[in-house]
């Protein structure tokens, strides 16, 4: 039975890493009829952030990365959260004093510093090993109880990093349990991992150096190891850079609510640090789930790249349907589409279906849509071409339209009609259609032309030019 776990700390929001990880970790589980189980790792009190579990499980609610056992999903191993398992690490870590595998460490801070100062002048890495009590001190809750390691060379193996070795100077005496009477993660989640029955620790490669320690401690226990699947790290757009929150890693929660899609996510997610061996991008969450390998997993960093997440996300608002994109759309549209009837706001979205990379764009690509904006005419005098033409030949184009404009209907016509005005006024599109642009919309690009005007209607375009004209005769 395939058992896996995202055992995130609630030390604040999501962002791609974590969400990845638990993505992995929840299709190694699907692809084989097996559990994903969540685990709240909230041990180390001091980096506890207020919320974050709520937030952890909306963002994987939001992603449809369902877990079947968790904080708010009771299960066969529970709690699932660590806080609430302190009974159990104190019973084994009792288990470790009899065997004479642990040891209260009454240690003070200037012992420690000595220490350490020791291990510099004698240039050796520090140890805490090299510094055991020599007298065994009946160990109580409230002191911190160290591991008494048997240090050793490993060797082991990890799905993805391959066949991995390091020397005894690995292994040292860490602690188990801390003053607080809070376990360490190094012992938690070995006792956790084994008692909820996880065949896979799928996790970041920050703990890859801490492997020999916990093998020396599952050989202590006695009991197995489950498989070790390391994930290579995500790198920042630039790629030279671990990404992190500090460097602006955004909560995945904030690019849902910023209108990206949730299977866009998950496809651009799976594919950083996974591919399935051909040049295939996009995947739909049914081929994701069943062409998603382990052993597919590169050892290598994998870029978020952002250009590519707003082009995938766009590959994903063209495919919706009419309701599905009304409904991708439906909380960022401007505030005066209450008065437009729901026709008139489908086809506005079906124009910029192909133009939006993402749900929030069309809040201001398509204001001028619902209101008259206010005139700018630097839009016209600072235009590559029409900058160039004299104000009195711009007037003379736009009355020229307008009158020709106003005599005909506003139809599937309506493109040949602005065809027939470029040879009219002996004009290419880059002048005059830029210009009619300008005038109807108030804004530089716009979908096609013809489009546009056959949604704005007649009179609001009409209205638009008149109103220019003005602005431009003051
Ligand atoms: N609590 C650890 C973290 O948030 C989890 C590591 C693991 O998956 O074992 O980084």
């Amino acid at each position: 039975m395939i058992r896996t776990r995202f055992a995130p700390s609630p030390t604040g929001y999501m962002h791609a890493g974590g969400v990845r990880t638990a993505l992995f970790a929840y299709l190694i589980a699907k692809q084989s009829n097996g559990k994903f189980i969540l685990r709240i790792e909230d041990t180390d009190q001091n980096r506890l952030v207020k919320d974050s579990v709520d937030h952890i499980i909306r963002t994987l609610n939001s992603l449809g990365i369902n877990y079947d056992e968790g904080p708010d999903i009771d299960g066969p191993y529970g709690p699932y959260r660590q806080s609430q398992r302190l009974e159990i690490y104190h019973q084994w870590a009792i288990k470790l004093l009899n065997q004479g595998r642990a040891y209260a460490d009454l240690t003070t801070q200037e012992e420690l510093n000595q220490f350490r100062n020791l291990a510099k002048e004698n240039k050796r890495p520090f140890l805490f090993r090299d510094y055991r009590p020599t007298t065994k001190n009946q160990w109580q809750v409230g002191q911190p109880l160290r591991f008494l390691s048997n240090p050793k060379p490993y060797f082991w193996h990890d799905e993805v990093m391959g066949d991995l070795s390091a020397g005894p100077e690995a292994v040292d005496d860490f602690i188990l349990i801390k003053s607080d009477g809070y376990p360490t993660y190094n012992f938690a989640h070995i006792v956790d991992d084994y008692l909820m029955k996880c065949s896979h620790v799928i996790r970041s490669n920050e703990f890859i150096a801490s492997v020999p320690k916990f093998l020396n401690l599952y050989e202590a226990l006695d009991i197995e190891k489950p498989l070790l699947v390391t994930l290579p790290p995500i790198m920042n757009d630039n790629g030279n850079k671990k990404l992190s929150k500090r460097d602006g890693a955004k909560d995945i929660l904030e690019y849902m609510n910023a209108g990206y899609l949730k299977d866009a996510l998950l496809n651009f997610l799976v594919t950083l640090g996974w591919n399935d061996g051909s040049t295939q991008e996009i995947f739909s969450i049914q081929e994701i789930t069943e062409k998603f390998d382990i052993h597919r997993i590169q050892k290598s960093g994998a870029k978020f790249d952002q250009k590519r997440l707003d082009w995938m996300n766009a590959q994903y608002i063209k495919k919706l349907s009419d309701d599905q994109l009304l409904e991708l759309l439906q909380p960022f549209w401007p505030k005066s589409t209450n008065n437009f009837p729901p026709d008139y706001l489908l086809k506005v979205a079906k124009i910029f279906q192909d133009r939006i990379r993402y749900g929030q764009e069309i809040s201001e690509l398509s204001s001028y849509f619902f209101e008259d904006q206010l005139i700018n005419l630097d839009l016209i005098f600072q235009d590559k071409q029409l900058k160039n033409l004299p104000k009195d030949i711009l007037i003379n184009l736009l009355q020229v339209s307008e009158q020709e404009l106003k005599a005909t209907p506003f139809d599937q016509n309506l493109m040949t009609k602005l065809n027939q005005l470029l040879v009219q006024t002996n004009q290419k599109p880059n002048i005059l259609f830029s210009l009619i642009r300008i005038a109807t919309t108030q804004s530089p690009h716009s979908p096609g032309l013809s489009d546009t005007m056959q949604i704005l209607g007649q009179e609001t375009c009409l209205r638009r030019i008149a109103d220019t004209i003005k602005e431009l005769k003051k």
